[in-house]
């Protein structure tokens, strides 16, 4: 785990990190979906995203005092959840962030578990979490004109594991560091 000074970024206040709970691929999903954002770029234009960066948000706290960090952990560390597979086969976009994303047709339950049993746990220790519906999608495209969805190859991910991320935003985009990560039984 990294120090949490050494994470501090140029988006969050001093003493404090810009944090989310997110599934991460491992290499053979970061490689298919990143082959899934040249597909959709080729329709739908805008700026692809580096293969690095590319995630599922389960929660996100935003600027978060370094010393909440522990509190935070033991959240996370409460939870016994099952691993599972999540098949990423429906593309869409936002016009009002010009998002272009690889979503999920059907939302499998041990997913919707995992966001309803962590988002509870941070409320319940008084964190601030999104009220609104949670929508797994990962983004591919940035600034993009969007259109009719194309049909796409389905991306076929086994998760095992989640983590606590630190977000840092440059001049060429956003970059983030797993501080932390939590097995799936
Ligand atoms: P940048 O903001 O630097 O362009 P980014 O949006 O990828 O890049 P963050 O804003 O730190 O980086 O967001 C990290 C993750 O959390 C992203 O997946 C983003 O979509 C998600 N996210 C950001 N803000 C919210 C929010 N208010 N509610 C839910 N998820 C959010
Ligand atoms: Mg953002």
């Amino acid at each position: 785990m990294t120090e949490p000074g050494l994470a501090d970024s140029s988006s969050a206040e001093p003493g404090t990190l810009r944090l989310f709970f997110a599934l991460w691929p491992d290499d053979a999903t970061r490689i298919a979906l990143h082959h899934a954002g040249k597909w959709l770029h080729k329709h739908w234009g805008g700026r692809r995203m580096r293969p690095d960066t590319l995630h599922i948000t389960l929660a996100f706290l935003g600027s978060t005092p370094a010393e909440q960090l522990g509190a935070l952990i033991a959240c996370a560390d409460t939870l016994q959840l099952e691993a599972f597979e999540l098949i990423l086969d429906q593309a869409g976009y936002w016009r009002h962030n010009r998002i272009g994303w690889l979503g999920a047709s059907q939302t499998p339950p041990r997913l919707a578990e995992l966001v309803t049993a962590l988002n509870g746990a941070l409320q319940a220790a008084g964190f601030p979490v999104d009220a609104r519906p949670h929508v797994p999608h990962v983004t591919l495209l940035r600034n993009t004109a969007g259109g009719e969805p194309p049909v796409c190859t389905p991306v076929r991910w086994p998760i095992s594991e989640f983590v606590l991320v630190a977000s840092r935003t440059e001049a060429d985009g956003a970059y983030y560091e797993i501080l932390r990560r939590w097995p799936l039984a």
